[in-house]
């Protein structure tokens, strides 16, 4: 299979882009290059590789074959020139905002953000002298009131973690578009590019957990950067290379190629299992509210349909009876695990305001649209009548 394959489909490309088993003994799958370091034949190519003279590996931290392999295939599924992969979400987002980001400089962020990125702007970088700027980016005359000409960044996700709010990608870039020195970043965790690529619609940087649906098998922790070769060179040799060193092992690298390859099939029934559940959810008299972009009544929902391919895996929803019988809900559950992360093959439960953003003070929460009774659902992959039935015995528990 060559490389001049972005006419072949989604999954012909996470399977196979960028490998000829013919190129590596025949080995149907890619070796995995379990070695930290590379044996230069001279002196002089050593210091070829180090003066950025002379092309190939010489160090994991830097570049490794697995590592690339990867990052190439994350980089055709997004329609990317480049992609730089890390040990963790955290790790590929603190390499890109602190590559980009110097002290004084402006980063506009949407209104609500995953808790440890929000700690990553407010106790992090927000520190260190960058002015973090809450905008509400479904309020597209708030941003152009925002940016000024410190302004460098605008960050989002879309859903946003946990309340599933969407921003217009397409409508934000053209406006980051206007100013030169403003770089749009995009955290595509939820839907992976399967359900939505924010480079076509002209954001500059993607981001990704992933630890959560790309790999999708909670084995893992993982980070993606995609972008253009030049942003994405910056971000290896500063935010990589020397600012977190956040790696990733070239066997992560093997298991993450693995859940690539069942991305497609597995976000189909992700998709189909949420949409029944938040369907069964919104017809229920016992729950106050539910937000998933697949229900007529998201606030949304037009931009949803136009952006997204399918609505994604991920659910948010209140009880009427808020947080007391948010826990009550979550005790009573059997088949989904209460646990943190998303995208598994295991259906999940958790309450955000006390485990993934209760980095947020309850102030903080409140003003960010996080209410404390909202219950956070990742729909699994299991057979749709068995979780049916769960989430009907738990919420029969609460009554
Ligand atoms: C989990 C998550 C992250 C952080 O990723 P880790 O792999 O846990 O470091 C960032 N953004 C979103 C939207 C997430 O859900």
């Amino acid at each position: 299979m060559n490389n001049k394959n972005n006419e072949l489909g989604f999954s012909t490309r996470a399977i196979h882009h960028g490998y000829n088993p013919l190129d590596n003994q025949g080995a149907l799958i890619p070796p995995i290059y379990l070695t930290s370091t590379f044996t230069f034949p001279t002196a002089e190519y050593g210091a070829g590789c180090f003066a950025g003279e002379q092309p190939g590996h010489f160090y994991t931290r830097i570049s490794n074959p697995t590592l690339a392999l990867l990052e190439s295939r994350m980089a055709t599924l997004e329609n990317g020139e480049a992609a730089v992969a890390f040990s963790s979400g955290m790790g590929a987002i603190a390499a890109t905002l602190w590559t980009l980001l110097r002290p004084a400089d402006e980063i506009i962020v949407d209104r609500t953000l995953y808790g440890c990125t929000f700690a990553l702007l407010h106790h992090g970088i927000g520190e260190f002298g960058v002015k973090v700027r809450h905008v509400d980016l479904s309020n597209l005359d708030e941003l152009r009131a925002a940016i000024s000409p410190a302004t460098r960044m605008i960050y989002c996700e879309t859903p946003a973690n946990p309340t599933m709010q969407l921003v217009d990608i397409a409508a934000v870039a053209k406006i980051s578009r206007q100013h030169s020195q403003v770089t749009l970043v995009v955290d595509n965790t939820y839907c992976t590019p399967y359900l939505q690529r924010p480079l076509e619609l002209g954001a500059d940087v993607v981001v990704h957990s992933a630890t959560k649906y790309l790999s999708g098998h909670g084995d893992i922790t993982a980070g993606i950067v995609v972008s253009s070769q030049a942003l994405a060179d910056r971000i290896r040799l500063q935010g990589l290379k020397d600012l977190t060193g956040a790696v990733m092992s070239p066997q992560d690298a093997f298991l993450l190629m693995r859940g690539l390859k069942t991305l497609a099939l597995r976000m189909e029934r992700h998709c189909s299992n949420a949409q029944v559940i938040a369907e069964y959810l919104q017809a229920h008299p016992a729950v106050e509210w539910v937000t998933y972009p697949g229900l007529a009544s998201f606030a949304q929902h037009e931009l949803a349909s136009r952006q997204m391919k399918l609505p994604g895996g991920m659910i948010a929803f209140e009880l009427k009876g808020g947080l007391v019988d948010g826990r009550r809900f979550m005790n009573a559950l059997q088949l989904f695990s209460r646990a943190v992360s998303l995208g598994d093959a295991e259906s999940l439960a958790q309450h955000p305001a006390s485990m993934t953003h209760s980095t947020y003070s309850p102030e903080q929460r409140a003003e960010h649209g996080i209410s404390e009774g909202l219950v956070r659902l990742s729909v699994g992959l299991e057979d749709i009548a068995d979780l049916l039935a769960d989430v009907t015995q738990a919420l029969d528990a609460c009554a």
